[in-house]
């Protein structure tokens, strides 16, 4: 490719160089129409009570809604959001669509449930975040008891000393934390008896290969026994299989997500789902 080029390689690279950056400045500038022409929309995947098979709660996922592209799923755009900065209003929006959600459900008359909400790890470089997050609790009128925070193990380890105190002070509020796609990250044990953490989240590399993996089987096994000991509850993710999920049951987990009871959905389907008692 570079041989077509009639100019030297270093005249190839900085063209290079400048489509890459014309290509990041037209995202920059797609994401945020985006966000003004409320193409961002919230998923709710339910989490499932293994024991009695009922709905507990959702997982907000959010996707793009891109009039030419289709749905962006978040991993071709949050990575990108969250190294313009671009994140924090969308976290901002994220929270905020939430929270409201329950309320709506609250007032229409129908059961409250949790409502799991992922954080980035620019929102705990941004000095006003939890009187941020204070507030959208505040004006949406929630009850922050239905509110779950959930943080990567991969952020605590990066910043676990910086996100201690926030931690804290986000628990202050009433609202859960959780620890997600736990036991990748290879945390510390010590750290974790310091945190005020109510929910592990085991991480689907993990369930994929149950009930056959040994050592997946092992893993599962003493994450679940852990967060028992600690006086924590335990969600395994990815549960596709019913195999998964019989042996994630009789080894004590609570709390099952996963394509098996359901992908995430749109509001309209979620409240549908609601409606109606899991088949089987
Ligand atoms: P996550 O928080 O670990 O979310 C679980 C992901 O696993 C979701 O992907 C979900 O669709 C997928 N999943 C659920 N059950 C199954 C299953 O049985 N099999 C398989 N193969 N996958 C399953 P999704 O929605 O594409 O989200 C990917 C990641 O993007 C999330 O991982 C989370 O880290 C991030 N993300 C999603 N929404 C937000 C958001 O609002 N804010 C931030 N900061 N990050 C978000
Ligand atoms: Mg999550
Ligand atoms: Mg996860
Ligand atoms: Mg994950």
């Amino acid at each position: 490719k570079a041989k077509q080029q009639t100019g030297s390689s270093c005249h190839f690279f900085s063209q290079e160089l400048n489509q890459q950056a014309q290509k990041r400045m037209d995202l920059e500038v797609r994401l945020r129409k985006a966000m003004q022409h409320d193409q961002l929309e919230l998923y709710y995947q339910p989490k499932v009570c293994l024991k009695k098979q009922n709905i507990v709660g959702v997982e907000a996922l959010i996707r793009w809604n891109d009039p030419e592209r289709g749905l962006i799923p978040p991993l071709d755009f949050i990575p990108f959001a969250e190294e313009t900065g671009l994140i924090l209003p969308i976290s901002y929006w994220v929270l905020e669509t939430a929270c409201k959600q329950v309320v709506n459900w609250q007032q229409t008359g129908r059961m409250p449930i949790k409502i799991a909400i992922n954080l980035s790890a620019r929102q705990f470089q941004d000095p006003g975040f939890v009187s941020q997050v204070e507030t959208v609790l505040q004006h949406t009128g929630v009850d922050p008891k239905w509110v779950e925070l959930e943080i990567t193990e991969s952020m605590l380890m990066e910043s676990m000393d910086d996100m201690l105190p926030v931690l804290h002070e986000l628990k202050r509020l009433g609202v859960s934390l959780a620890i997600d796609d736990f036991g990748t990250g290879y945390s510390s044990l010590a750290y974790l008896k310091q945190m005020p953490i109510d929910v592990l989240k085991v991480d689907r590399a993990f369930v994929k290969d149950l009930p056959h993996g040994q050592n997946d089987c092992a893993i599962t096994r003493t994450i679940i026994v852990l967060a028992q000991q600690l006086g924590l509850s335990v969600v395994a993710e990815g549960i596709e299989q019913i195999e998964q999920a019989e042996f994630l049951t009789n080894s004590g987990c609570d709390i099952g997500q996963g394509f098996l009871y359901s992908r995430p959905l749109t509001l309209m389907d979620l409240e549908e789902k609601l409606s109606r008692p899991l088949p089987g």
